[in-house]
């Protein structure tokens, strides 16, 4: 018997993630259909993509956009909405059987906590939401019987060395890091790095956002706080090794000493595709690995003192309350500051260090103590650039 139709809702469908997720729907029409798409303000992408994948409804969240979007899509059925709270809104909808969470940032919290309330199934991509509040999130999504799919790669690839495995405790699990674009570089080398450098990734090609986060191992950092939160982790369980070639995507030791990874090209679109199809896997004609392109895999330890931005994340998991949602709204000026030229890549560690010593400390934060946090670390690190 052929299984119904996926619905699915992309939030964020014209970045890196979006698009990969609609190659994934482009080559399997019948098992997946695109309910909504929603994005910034990326206008001309957004209607090419309604066009083709003919969904329920769009939405633009710049709304300045909305009557450009409304006019390019007038002899199509497609619905068009426009701003923050028709993102939050249409998550709500009965056809929507699951929603990918690929905005980027902070900005992408608000509408996967609705869509956990609305009860539907997630595929989350989206990690700040799990940094900034993750107890929250975790805590709702157990409440409202909604699983949340990892897409993240090493997310993915803990999660599927996990099948078969749920009533096995995990000892520790290894996070695996490409090491970036600067693996092997020193302080002095990282001070003088422009943003052309930092945006080239070795093995993935990401949006900016994550681009510099790469470069910086804040990545990482927000990885190992979005791995305790999927995983249910103590943060002595969670281990960062560095291996360049991106072939080990992560590794999970259980109590008896076996370890269990997952390997394969560097390619978003398979972990996609295992998010939104779990528990199948889709055939795909992916290029395989060739074991004699990789003669060698090999592990370094990670250099914590030149990459400061991951000891300050393991700091802020630790410390725990609101420490991780100042880390990331600070983190996300520094990003963007650095990305408009305005200071230097090492000034983001300085940044974030200096808002996770300032910002006030909350131990028990509940979502508005999270949304006051962030405002206020965003406005104390503008006054830092
Ligand atoms: P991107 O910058 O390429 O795309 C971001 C998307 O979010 C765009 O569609 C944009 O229109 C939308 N967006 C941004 N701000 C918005 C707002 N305020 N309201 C509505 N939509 C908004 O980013 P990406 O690389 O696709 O990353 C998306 C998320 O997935 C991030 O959290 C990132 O950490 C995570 N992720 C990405 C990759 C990757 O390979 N790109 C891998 C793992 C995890
Ligand atoms: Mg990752």
């Amino acid at each position: 018997m052929q299984p119904e139709t996926k619905n699915i809702a992309i939030l964020g469908s014209t970045g890196s993630i979006g698009k990969q997720a609609l190659e994934v729907i482009r080559a399997n029409e019948t098992v997946f259909a695109v309910e909504v798409l929603a994005a910034n303000s990326n206008a001309d992408l957004l209607i090419e993509q309604a066009l083709e994948f003919n969904p329920n409804c769009v939405v633009i969240a710049d709304e300045s956009k909305y009557h450009y979007v409304k006019e390019a899509l007038k002899t199509s059925d497609v619905k068009v909405f426009a701003g923050n709270k028709a993102l939050a809104e249409v998550v709500e909808m009965d056809d929507i059987d699951m929603v990918l969470a690929a905005i980027v940032g902070y900005a992408g919290l608000e509408s996967t906590i609705a869509a956990i309330n609305a009860g539907k199934q997630i595929a989350l991509a989206n990690k700040e939401t799990l940094v900034v509040a993750g107890d929250l999130v975790t805590r709702l999504a157990k409440e409202k019987g909604v699983n949340l799919y990892p897409v993240d790669s090493e997310h993915s690839a803990i999660f599927q060395c996990l099948a078969g495995e749920f009533h096995n405790p995990v000892e520790k699990i290894y996070l695996t890091a490409s090491g970036g674009p600067f693996r092997g570089k020193d302080k002095s080398f990282l001070a003088g790095v422009k943003k052309e450098q930092a945006l080239k990734h070795p093995n993935w090609d990401m949006g900016a956002k994550i681009t510099i986060d790469s470069a910086s191992l804040m990545n990482k950092g927000l990885e190992v706080i979005e791995a305790k939160w999927l995983f249910g982790l103590k943060p002595e369980q969670i281990d960062v090794i560095v291996h360049p070639q991106s072939i080990v995507h992560s590794i999970v030791q259980f109590t008896d000493g076996s370890m269990k990874a997952q390997m394969g090209l560097p390619d978003m679109k398979l972990p996609i595709q295992y998010a939104l199809a779990y528990p199948q896997r889709i055939k795909t004609n992916f290029k395989r690995f060739s074991f004699f392109d990789y003669p060698q895999l090999t592990f370094e330890q990670v250099d914590i003192k030149t990459f400061r931005n991951l000891a300050l994340a393991f700091e802020a998991m630790k410390k725990g309350g609101n420490a991780p949602c100042v880390l990331n709204a600070a983190n996300e000026i520094a990003v963007d500051a650095f990305l408009n030229d305005k200071i230097s890549f090492l000034q983001m560690s300085d940044i974030v260090e200096k808002c996770l010593q300032t910002v006030k400390f909350i131990e028990h934060p509940d979502y508005d103590d999270y949304v006051l946090t962030d405002k206020t670390t965003r406005e104390a690190a503008v006054l830092m650039i």
